[in-house]
């Protein structure tokens, strides 16, 4: 069997030479993962007891902390700031001796559902090079769909994992809200955002899922989190299929849907087919929300705080506004322009009063659905993954894709994205949803998908 450093070394190799074509890394941790594989096997000599992460080697998408390295958010901004500390979860992805192998690339500020807002690279996606790798964790799903990585971390916040995860055919799990610390993650919305990973298959998002959940003090969010999370199996779920899942989606991806359906009906599931006409409102919800809290959160890019005031300052106000305009793009700009919008005190009831209500309606339609359910299944996206540059000039348009995803961040709910079928060259991904805090029993039916899927 290979060594730690001889795998290693392999792999460094063959990010050299592929990784300029797929673009999923933004930095690569050649030497601190070949140092890391060495100390591994000095440890396997020497008898001692391996972490749970031996040998796995994992990528990080670039806004969450690794200290020491450059933390970009994928923007000008940030270009050349370093992390001065490392995130919680990088923590104890080291602790259980995973190897970190390099930060990878994600729409500017997480922004985006393609990885095409991003200030630092392309990526393309391992699957079709024409085609989006998905966003905005499209560099963590390219790191593993192109081989380049076992498992990956990005971030969620309205399905930034699980979108790059159904677009580049591997699997992606959002936890619930408060299972994995924030503590570290450059914020986008903070109501929504969430840790978690992307792995080829379901059992290696279980076992680093298994490593970095669990309550830290740090984030206070993760205060009514269980202290290590047990993500046995639970036995055979009920299932409900909302209606409102299938509208609008491609037709290949609704016929791997009905397929999978068929076949989990064969394996004895009971599976419902339910309403949640709320589901339509999710889009809207989900934007002004996130447009309120991101204006907020990026209030501290001001070249003074954080970002480098790079010019001579004759006034203050001029300099700052000058910098923002140089060094964010136009999505972000967008994003802090509605957001400052929306909450300015004469519009605040208008808009983002009447957002925090239906977020709540909402919520309490999917609670009660899977009160009632047990856990509900659709397609994880609607549409296939676009050419480059195709949808990038009309927002709305790559806005509406997000229409299965947020509704789970809005809710604080676990949600997987798991591959089934075959459209062409991809693998659409199937995504399954659960009352907060049954991470382990979406990770079940995932992996019931996945072996039904051979
Ligand atoms: N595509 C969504 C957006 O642009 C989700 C982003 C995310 O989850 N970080 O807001």
């Amino acid at each position: 069997m290979d060594t730690h450093t001889q795998r290693i070394s392999g792999l460094l190799e063959k990010i050299r030479m592929e990784n300029e074509k797929v673009g999923a890394f933004i930095e690569i941790y050649g030497e601190e993962a070949l140092a890391k594989a060495n100390a591994l096997d000095a440890k396997a000599t020497s008898g001692k007891k391996p972490g749970r992460l031996a040998g796995k080697i994992i990528a990080i998408k670039n806004n969450i902390a690794y200290r020491g390295k450059r933390l970009t958010c994928g923007s000008k901004m940030l270009a050349n700031y370093l992390a001065p500390y490392d995130a919680a979860v990088v923590e104890r992805v080291e602790a259980e001796d995973g190897i970190i192998i390099g930060s990878t690339n994600l729409d500017e500020f997480a922004c985006g559902s393609d990885t095409t807002s991003s200030a630092i690279m392309r990526t393309r996606n391992p699957l079709d090079l024409d085609c989006v790798p998905g966003g905005s964790s499209g560099g963590s799903a390219a790191s593993v769909a192109a081989g380049f990585a076992d498992m990956a971390l990005g971030s969620d916040t309205g399905g930034s994992i699980r979108c790059p995860a159904a677009f580049c055919g591997v699997v992606g799990m959002k936890p619930t809200y408060g299972l994995v610390s924030r503590y570290g993650l450059a914020d986008m919305a903070m109501s929504l955002d969430q840790i978690g990973p992307l792995a080829k298959c379901v059992a290696d998002v279980k076992l680093i899922l298994s490593v970095i959940g669990g309550s830290d003090e740090r984030d206070q969010t993760t205060a009514s989190s269980p202290k290590s999370v047990d993500l046995g199996f639970e036995g055979k779920p009920s299932i409900a299929v909302a209606r409102e899942f299938l509208e609008g989606a491609d037709e290949r991806i609704a016929g791997c849907f009905h397929s999978l359906v068929g076949k989990l009906k064969d394996d004895g599931y009971v599976i419902s087919e339910i309403s949640i006409p709320e589901l339509r409102h999710a889009i809207p919800i989900y934007y002004l929300t996130v447009f309120a809290e991101f204006s907020s959160a990026m209030q501290k890019y001001d070249g003074l705080r954080y970002g480098k005031m790079d010019r001579e300052l004759d006034s203050l106000v001029e300099g700052v506004s000058e910098l923002r305009g140089d060094k964010f793009g136009l999505e972000v700009k967008r994003r802090i322009l509605l957001g400052t919008f929306i909450t300015t005190k004469e519009y605040q009831d208008a808009w983002y009063g009447k957002t925090l209500k239906a977020r709540a309606v909402l919520k309490n339609a999917m609670e009660s659905a899977l009160s009632k359910h047990g856990l509900l299944l659709g397609p994880t996206m609607g549409v296939l993954p676009w050419k480059i540059g195709e949808k990038m000039t009309n927002p709305l348009e790559m806005y509406l894709t997000d229409m299965l995803t947020v509704p789970a961040n809005l809710a604080g709910i676990p949600a997987g994205s798991v591959p089934f079928g075959k459209a062409g060259r991809f693998r659409p991904g199937m995504q399954v949803l659960g009352s907060r805090f049954s991470d382990a029993k979406v990770l079940a039916l995932m992996e019931e998908i996945e072996r039904l899927d051979r």
